[in-house]
């Protein structure tokens, strides 16, 4: 028998050494009976652990928190947020522990982060625990936005513990654990803004611009500049999730990154049936975080970082106030241009086009497929063969024939690059039913649909035989579609 060797996982403590006062050390819970459901093979590689190494037991201790590398400081970090608006001065990790930072084969640090592994001294009257199907669906959905090519927090790995959690029902409990550039959030400024001490308010945001926006370090007011990163990363990145219809559903203060990274895959959805007003999320009554109300509610939120960053813009309040308005007027032109040029290439358009005629196209567009409730996924991609010719796929989606007949004349006379819309025009998205099938799947002991899932969405631009059932919109029959927080 071979023995395992000893473990060469190196992990950092310089959040919790550099932080201390946001950072509470912190164990995992036991896991009863750690079985391995997911392992990202290739993620793994990228970060040095050998994935056989993370196959056995003292490996899969690792990735449920009960192994614990000697030199690493585990610790709930401490946050704060606006919950639907609603401010609470203290939430921070109730079930979540940063493991500490690993260093890439590129020499980039990245946080290894573990969900579900037991309550913190954050949890209120939380279990600290998670339910293998939304752990599962966190990593497939966060893989799915990865290999879109949209910047997002990566799993590495999904383990049952062995318990049972109770939800509705007694469900199998599991950990995810998680890799991020970070898991400094906007609630992160919020929470040492609260504190009332600049000095750990500095010390945070010279964190961040060393682990994020390291430019900022050399510009006249360091500060400013790393504020306007944050707008042009959050700008950039909302606009992405945008072009491919993807919904956050909880754009908390306290699920918003400093990196520009998408984080906190809760009650999230991708859109099939184009409609602004798209909202899955159960609480979300009032439709606060719809899909179009997203790039709003971006900014909304980088107006608290804001807020929270004020004592640092200035020694005086009213132009210290100035600057941060001046900085936050940033984001729209931003989040436009960044739209813009996705919708351009969406369409495959050449560049040097009037803006005006661009912007007459999409927003006629748009008002087309709301109409008719057509699918977005489906109809980009489509439109690939509608700039090769073949328009009847694309026209049978509509209901206004002559509406789209009209449109799509005006666009083919521009000449669309139909090879480039298929580089940028997925045909595989995580969709609701399909993810819904896997979970239901997964908690019932069956990986295989979870697998074939992974295969589809994580090559999203390349089309192959055999997976027509995942490039296709959901049947009729799986009715309206409603996702859960905190599960
Ligand atoms: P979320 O909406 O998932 O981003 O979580 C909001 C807050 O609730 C964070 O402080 C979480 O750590 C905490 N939380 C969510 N679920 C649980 C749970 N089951 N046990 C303890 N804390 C939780
Ligand atoms: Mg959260």
């Amino acid at each position: 028998m071979s023995v395992a060797p000893p473990p060469t996982v190196t992990l950092g403590d310089r959040f919790a050494r550099e932080l201390a006062e946001m950072a509470v050390p912190w164990r995992a819970a036991e896991a009863p009976e750690p079985r391995l459901l997911v392992l990202n093979e290739p993620l793994a590689a990228e970060l040095g652990l050998d994935p056989d190494w993370l196959r056995n037991p003292e490996g899969l201790g690792l990735l449920v928190g009960t192994v614990v590398p000697s030199g690493a400081a585990p610790v709930a970090q401490a946050y704060a947020g606006h919950q639907f608006g609603g401010f609470v001065p203290r939430l921070g990790d109730g079930r979540a522990l940063l493991l500490g930072e690993l260093v890439d084969s590129g020499g980039q640090l990245h946080d290894l982060h573990l969900k579900g592994s037991g309550r913190t001294p954050f949890a209120r009257g939380g279990d600290g625990l998670a339910a293998v199907g939304p752990m599962l669906r966190e990593y497939v959905v966060s893989e799915a936005m990865h290999a879109l090519g949209i910047p997002t927090t990566r799993s590495l790995a999904v383990v049952a513990t062995g318990g049972l959690v109770r939800r509705e029902t007694l469900l199998p409990g599991a950990v995810l654990a998680r890799v991020a550039s970070s898991h400094l959030r906007v609630g992160s400024f919020q929470y040492a803004r609260a504190t009332g001490d600049v000095d750990l308010l500095r010390r945070l945001a010279d964190f961040a611009i060393s682990r994020h926006h390291a430019a900022a370090a050399d510009a006249e007011q360091p500060y400013l500049a790393f504020f306007e990163s944050v707008v042009a990363v959050q700008a950039s990145l909302v606009a992405q999730w945008m072009l491919v219809g993807f919904v956050h559903g909880v754009m908390n203060t306290d699920n918003m990154t400093i990196s520009g990274e998408t984080i906190d895959y809760g009650p999230c959805a991708f859109m099939d049936a184009f409609d602004p007003a798209t909202v899955y999320s159960s609480i979300d009554q009032g439709g606060r975080y719809a899909y179009g109300n997203q790039p709003l509610l971006a900014e909304w939120n980088l107006a608290r970082l804001a807020e929270a960053m004020l004592p640092l813009f200035a020694d005086e309040d009213e132009a210290a106030v100035a600057t941060a308005v001046e900085a936050l007027g940033g984001f729209r032109p931003q989040y436009n241009a960044a739209w813009s040029a996705g919708m351009r290439a969406k369409l495959g358009l050449p560049h040097g086009l009037d803006d005006a005629v661009t912007q007459a196209l999409f927003e006629e567009l748009l008002g087309l497929l709301e109409k008719d409730h057509v699918d977005l996924t489906s109809f980009f991609r489509g439109l690939g063969a509608a700039a090769r010719g073949d328009v009847e796929p694309t026209r049978n989606l509509f209901l206004d024939l002559a509406g789209i007949d009209g449109w799509l004349e005006r666009w083919r006379a521009l000449g669309p690059d139909a090879d480039a819309m298929d580089r940028v025009n997925p045909v595989y998205i995580p969709r609701n039913h399909l993810v819904e099938e896997a979970l239901t799947a997964a908690t019932e002991g069956d990986l295989d649909p979870l697998q074939r899932l992974l295969d589809a969405v994580t090559r999203p631009y390349d089309e192959r035989p055999g997976l027509e059932r995942y490039a296709a919109p959901a049947p009729q029959d799986f009715g309206t579609y409603r996702t859960f927080c905190g599960t």
